[in-house]
């Protein structure tokens, strides 16, 4: 194809016309990296880029595209809407290189080093479409939050990946939309959730509804276009006095008046059964406040009582995120006023770092990490360390073990003090003996009961936010196979699978021994014929099992004699 340039005109002036805009959208890509960039990492992401140019160089995008504009795109989603750096610039140009062109991971890592080799490494193993039947897509699922504990980039930019192919999904076949419309939908978008990329996490429900359930999503957008200047007219009538306060007391700020997803909409209209014109919160307003580090929260109080002065809040429908931020790292005051025309209208009011993280997640959360101390720093870290646990507690059940992430992904928090008023957070619905088995496996093992808010409580306690609780553990206890049946967290489920299979194994080594005394009395050898002759006639599964059973006295070793001699009656003669 590409020889073809050479002798004819026409094709040659459309390649250059075609290099030109790939330069052009490389330099809009270069001025987004500006001030987070030094003279070093543009060459290397220049490198990177030519690399990438040259190798993608006879690849076309089912559009008809070039295919370089897709890796183009992915480096300015990082850039731009995740608020990565130069090492990300150039592992989203190179992302596809390995997996469709000549170059290897060992090319990467000479060319560019250890890290962006890892990196691409992790995406390219991570290829391919996740099918919700498929153990072998959920195990691929499971290597990508592997890597995680690596890098999270690797995860940050498959996101940006996925957003780029959902925004470009109109040139894929039908039945190939579906299926990458609902995996988005079952896995992207809540792990975008879960990392704090609000405004990624948004885009790919709303095209993943736009795949899956066309209609409908059509419908709800046609509705939301015709109520817009309604809409709009409310907002201005109901943010005038707001404002006007706000500058009257110097603040600087900005107001937004901003309706709900098309995904959540749909959300409400189908499992809670609200009809469209009766979504009472179908927008929400948020001022943002631009505030020094140390004012940040007195400012949000500050514009908190101003709103409230014009509008009376409803006081179930406060939610203060600044003082306890989420586990992603989400920082934000929510309340909910009533306006003059009657309805309720939920008001956010945050800082513009606030939204800066809210909006762009984790990676905006690093670039402000050296600039104020803060706790949610903490919040993202223990969130990483929860998802290595279930990675390695999942002793290889990918599916199981998808099954298990999606519940911890869906579930909010719930925030648990210790008696010394740490706080601890934990997945919704989790019990006594989940905070236990946080503390310590110990702990969790030897539990008996616990204190909450200073009241005696069992096992099974389903915790709430805001609960203070006490362990209280004795060195006789073992856990239990019911204890199975009272812990939500994957850590704990682990713990007690492990310490049962331990009691198992200790239990069955005394039976061991003490059916060898009962048979050397009896002058036989337990070699497996025996033992294996022996599991079968008391009916139990295994050798282990027969020890176990006559450790605890479930098989009873007096019944041995009998059965030996009954036995030998039968037993044929042969000569
Ligand atoms: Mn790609």
């Amino acid at each position: 194809m590409e020889s073809s340039y050479k002798y004819d005109n026409n094709n040659g002036s459309r390649f250059r016309i075609r290099e030109k805009e790939i330069l052009k959208r490389y330099k809009v890509l270069l001025r987004s990296v500006q001030g987070r960039t030094n003279l070093e990492d543009r060459k290397i992401i220049r490198k990177a880029f030519d690399l990438a140019v040259e190798s993608h160089k006879d690849m076309r995008r089912k559009s008809g595209e070039p295919y370089i504009y897709h890796p183009i795109a992915v480096a300015q989603i990082c850039a731009d809407e995740i608020g990565l750096g130069a090492t990300a610039i150039v592992c989203a140009l190179l992302h596809d290189v390995v997996e469709d062109t000549e170059i290897t991971i060992e090319d990467i890592k000479r060319q560019f080093g250890e890290k962006p080799a890892m990196i691409i490494d992790g995406l390219t193993k991570i290829s391919g479409v996740f099918d919700q039947r498929s153990s072998q897509q959920a195990e691929n699922f499971r290597k990508m939050l592997l890597t995680l504990s690596d890098d999270v980039r690797v995860i940050l930019i498959k996101l940006a990946d996925r957003l780029h192919n959902m925004r470009t999904l109109d040139s894929m076949a039908r039945d190939k939309q579906l299926k990458i419309a609902s995996e988005t939908l079952y896995m992207y978008a809540p792990l975008a959730h879960r990392l704090g990329l609000y405004a990624i996490k948004t885009e790919l429900e709303d095209l993943g509804l736009k795949y899956t359930e066309p209609d409908t999503y059509q419908e709800i957008v046609d509705k939301l276009k015709n109520t817009e200047d309604v809409r709009k007219r409310f907002i201005n009538r109901f943010t005038m006095p707001i404002k006007k306060a706000l500058a009257e007391n110097g603040l600087d700020f900005e107001v937004k008046g901003r309706p709900k997803s098309v995904f959540s909409i749909w959300n409400k209209v189908t499992k809670k059964g609200v009809p469209f014109e009766e979504i009472y919160d179908i927008f929400a307003i948020r001022i943002i406040v631009e505030s020094k580090p140390e004012n940040e929260k007195a400012d949000c109080w500050k514009v908190y009582s101003m709103v409230t002065d014009f509008y009376k809040p409803s006081p179930e429908r406060l939610r203060d995120w600044i003082s306890t931020p989420r586990a992603n790292g989400y920082e934000s005051l929510h309340t909910t006023v009533m306006s003059p025309t009657g309805k309720w209208v939920e008001v956010q009011i945050r800082t513009r770092r606030m939204d800066d993280i809210a909006e762009k997640g984790y990676a905006a959360h690093w670039l402000y990490k050296e600039g104020s101390k803060n706790s949610s720093e903490s919040n993202i870290d223990s969130w990483l360390k929860r998802i290595r646990e279930m990675i390695e507690n999942s002793d290889g059940n990918a599916l199981e073990f998808i099954d298990e992430f999606k519940l911890n992904l869906f579930s909010e928090e719930i925030f648990i003090f210790t008696p010394k008023g740490e706080l601890k957070t934990l997945p919704a619905n989790s019990t006594a003996l989940d905070f236990a088995y946080e503390v310590h496996s110990q702990i969790g093992n030897s539990c008996i009961g616990a204190k909450v808010n200073n009241k005696l409580v069992p096992l099974s306690y389903p915790l709430k936010s805001g609960d203070q609780i006490e362990i209280i553990t004795s060195s006789k206890q073992r856990p239990k196979e019911d204890w199975l049946g009272y812990v939500v967290t994957a850590k704990a489920k682990g713990r007690i699978k492990s310490a049962l299979k331990e009691e198992k194994r200790a239990m069955a080594e005394e039976g061991r021994a003490m059916l060898e005394r009962k048979l050397n009395h009896l002058k036989l050898k337990p070699d497996g014929e025996l033992l294996n002759r022996l599991a079968k006639n008391y009916k139990v599964h295994s050798v282990l099992d027969l020890f176990h059973d006559i450790a605890i006295g479930q098989i009873d070793l007096k019944t041995l004699p009998d059965y030996l001699e009954e036995k030998k009656k039968h037993r044929p003669t042969v000569f």
